[in-house]
C-alpha cells in the first residue's frame, strides 16, 4: 500500500490536487475536513461537536480525528493506496498515524508539502468563500486558521522530515503544472 501525505496551509490546493491524483492513481481520499463535514451535514453528536471548532478555525481535538481515520482504515483494508488531505494535523497525529499504520504492517512513503505564500492563501480562501459559501472561510475566521496552521501543523513536516519523506512543491502556478510536480514526485516511488 502507498500512502500519502498531501499536506500544506489551508488554501493550498490540497483537495483540488486529491481529487487529480485520486484519478490518476487510483488511490483512496481521506480528507479529515470532508469527513467532519459530512458528520455535521447528518447533524451527528460528533458533528455538532466539532462545528463548533470549525466555526472558530480551530482545530478539532486531536483524538476525534484519530478516531475517524482508524474507523477508515478499518474500512478499506484493500486499498492500494491512500491520499490523507488534511491529516495530520499535529504531531501527536502524526504519532497516532505512524501507529495506526504499523499496527496494519505499513507507513507513510512521502509528505508532500505544497508552499504556497500567505498573502496568495487569504485571496484563495476569501475567493472560495464567496463561491462555496464553506462557513469557515471568511476573513476573521481565515486569520484563526492560519495561525492554527503556523503554531501546530508546520512542525508535522518537520517530523517526517526527519523521517526523510519530506518533498516541498511549488503550490502556485497553473493547476496542472503543479499536478505534474506532485504527479513526479510520486512515480519516483511507486
Ligand atoms: P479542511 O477542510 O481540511 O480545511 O478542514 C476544515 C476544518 O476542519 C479545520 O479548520 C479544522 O477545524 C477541522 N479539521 C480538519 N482536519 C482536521 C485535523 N486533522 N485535525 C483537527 N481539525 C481538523
Amino acid at each position: 500500500m502507498f500512502n500519502l501525505i498531501l499536506f500544506g496551509p489551508p488554501g493550498s490546493g490540497k483537495g483540488t490536487q486529491s481529487d487529480l491524483l485520486i484519478k490518476r492513481f487510483g488511490f483512496l481520499h481521506l480528507s479529515t475536513g470532508d469527513l467532519l463535514r459530512d458528520e455535521i451535514s447528518r447533524q451527528t453528536s460528533l458533528g455538532i461537536e466539532a462545528k463548533k471548532f470549525m466555526n472558530n478555525g480551530q482545530l478539532v481535538p486531536d483524538e476525534v480525528v484519530i478516531g475517524m481515520i482508524d474507523s477508515k482504515l478499518n474500512d478499506n483494508q484493500e486499498a492500494k493506496g491512500i491520499i490523507f488531505d488534511g491529516f495530520p494535523r499535529t504531531v501527536a497525529q502524526a504519532e497516532a498515524l505512524d501507529k495506526l499504520l504499523d499496527l496494519r504492517k505499513s507507513k507513510i512513503n512521502i509528505l508532500l508539502s505544497l508552499e504556497v505564500p500567505e498573502e496568495e492563501l487569504k485571496k484563495r480562501l476569501i475567493q472560495r468563500g464567496e463561491q462555496s459559501g464553506r462557513s469557515d472561510d471568511n476573513e476573521e475566521i481565515i486569520v484563526k486558521r492560519i495561525a492554527e496552521y503556523k503554531n501546530k501543523t508546520e512542525a508535522v513536516a518537520k517530523y517526517y522530515d526527519q523521517q526523510d519523506k519530506l518533498v516541498r512543491i511549488k503550490g502556485i502556478g497553473s493547476i496542472e503544472s503543479i499536478f505534474e510536480s506532485l504527479t513526479n514526485a510520486i512515480t519516483a516511488l511507486v
